[in-house]
């Protein structure tokens, strides 16, 4: 259609200026003036449409496509079919590119894409926030320009890429980063970032416990295995024996003791409930707590019960609650020179909550250990607690009991005054008889 009218309208000029040829040439000016004015008349026409695609090109909407005649139509629908299928791909290529996008989003790794000469050219929210990258202005900057940690620059030149590097202590967000480089494509790679902060707190952690479950118990069964020894190649008076059985028993009792509190523990952290919800007598429970209290003091102490709402109940698990408020008095029974007392009370509280508080008269704490006393083996000191038998999980137990029952643990100490270790149960936990 198109090249038959271009055939059309050359044919015709052809025609036109041949006529304007012999007309001229033949000296008839009506016929050169008919035939010049055809001329100009199709050149202004043409001129008028270079005009009409000029400006319709220089603020080009598909909506405002012109109309023309002949030629110039077939060339505006051309340039309109092109424009649309180029629009088509635009809009697939954004689709594509927006759920590409979405999709490194929804990932719980960081995302970025490197050029061959590591310059960033795409980086997801999430690894933004990770290594410091601000869009679009980093974008062509070299990653090891923005994430300046000399492990980083050794693992992306090293090329090592088929484990990921940890980065600790990362410049701007001082967290803990994992970060993978995965090569793609002829020369790209992806960087995936992933921040491993808690991850690497809890491994510490765990690597902590070992490292002190095994000191705990070594220091006994060293203990035990030399008078073993000993018992077996050194002859001994019957009185010496004593003594050394006696030892021995004292030290498997420690390890018995710790194997106990561990075991409590990780039954507690493996449940997040408590495992029964009775409503407790606290009268019955203050009772039980005091005697206990006077069989490990030895008379040593002043032991006072001052239970103020004998009509409260504690509604939760006996057995998690009698271990936990155990635990605090045995701490004041063990922490208090003798002489000192020691008052256990049970109070009911504003806006329904009730308090069940241990307060000794012993050496009080240092305000700056007060905050770290619930972590596992954390001791004051060390050699008071072992000589006295603590296994130093006691107060990680309470803790967890605390938790829960929703209980708010409270530690109140001066030094050389004592000390007062409280749980507050919430209005839920608390009912009337
Ligand atoms: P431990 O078995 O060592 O007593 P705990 O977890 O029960 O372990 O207590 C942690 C540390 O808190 C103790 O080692 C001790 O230093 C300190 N502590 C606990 N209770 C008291 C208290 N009533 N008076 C002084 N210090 C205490």
């Amino acid at each position: 259609m198109a090249g038959l009218w271009i055939r059309v309208s050359i044919t015709a000029l052809a025609i036109l200026l041949f006529a304007l040829l012999i007309k001229s040439l033949a000296g008839g000016y009506a016929a050169f003036v008919v035939a010049f004015g055809c001329l100009v008349i199709w050149v202004v026409f043409q001129l008028w449409h270079l005009q009409k695609l000029n400006s319709w090109l220089r603020d080009f909407r598909l909506a405002k496509t012109p109309r023309g005649l002949g030629t110039w139509d077939i060339l505006y629908s051309a340039i309109y079919r092109l424009a649309k299928s180029y629009e088509r791909q635009q809009t697939q290529l954004k689709t594509s590119l927006e759920s590409f996008r979405s999709a490194t989003e929804a990932m719980p790794d960081g995302v970025i894409a490197l050029d061959s000469h590591n310059q960033v050219t795409y980086a997801s929210d999430r690894a933004c926030r990770h290594v410091g990258i601000r869009v679009p202005a980093d974008y062509g900057r070299s990653l090891l320009n923005i994430l300046r940690h000399p492990d980083f620059g050794l693992y992306l030149e090293g090329k090592a890429w088929d484990q990921p590097v940890v980065l600790r202590n990362v410049p701007t967000i001082g967290r803990v980063l994992q970060v993978q480089v995965v090569p793609y494509g002829q020369s790209d790679r992806l960087a995936l970032t992933r921040d491993i902060t808690q991850i690497d707190k809890l491994e510490t952690m765990r690597q902590d416990f070992v490292a002190n479950v095994s000191h705990e118990l070594r220091t006994p069964l060293t203990v035990v295995a030399g008078y073993v020894e000993t018992l077996q190649t050194i002859p001994m008076t019957d009185e010496q024996r004593e003594g050394v059985l006696q030892t021995m028993g004292q030290q498997t009792s420690r390890m018995q003791a710790l194997i106990e509190d561990l075991l409590a523990l990780s039954k507690l952290e493996s449940e997040q409930k408590p495992n029964s919800e009775l409503a407790i007598s606290m009268t019955d429970m203050l009772s039980r707590l005091s005697h206990d209290a006077e069989q490990l003091s030895r008379g040593s102490h002043r032991i006072v019960v001052d239970n103020q709402a004998p009509e409260v109940q504690l509604i939760g698990d006996t057995q998690e609650l009698a271990s936990a408020f155990g635990n605090l008095v045995s701490n004041a029974i063990r922490y208090t020179p003798a002489g000192g007392s020691i008052t256990l009370s049970w109070a009911l509280e504003e806006a329904g909550q009730a308090t069940f508080a241990v307060t000794d008269t012993g050496p009080g704490i240092e305000s700056q250990h007060i905050g770290r006393l619930t972590e596992r083996f954390y001791r004051v000191d060390k050699d008071r607690s072992r000589v006295t038998g603590g296994t130093g999980l006691g107060l990680a137990i309470v803790k967890h009991v605390a938790a829960r029952h929703e209980a708010k643990l409270d530690i109140q100490s001066t030094v050389g005054q004592g000390s007062r270790f409280s749980l507050t149960f919430p209005q839920q936990r608390v009912t009337l008889i």
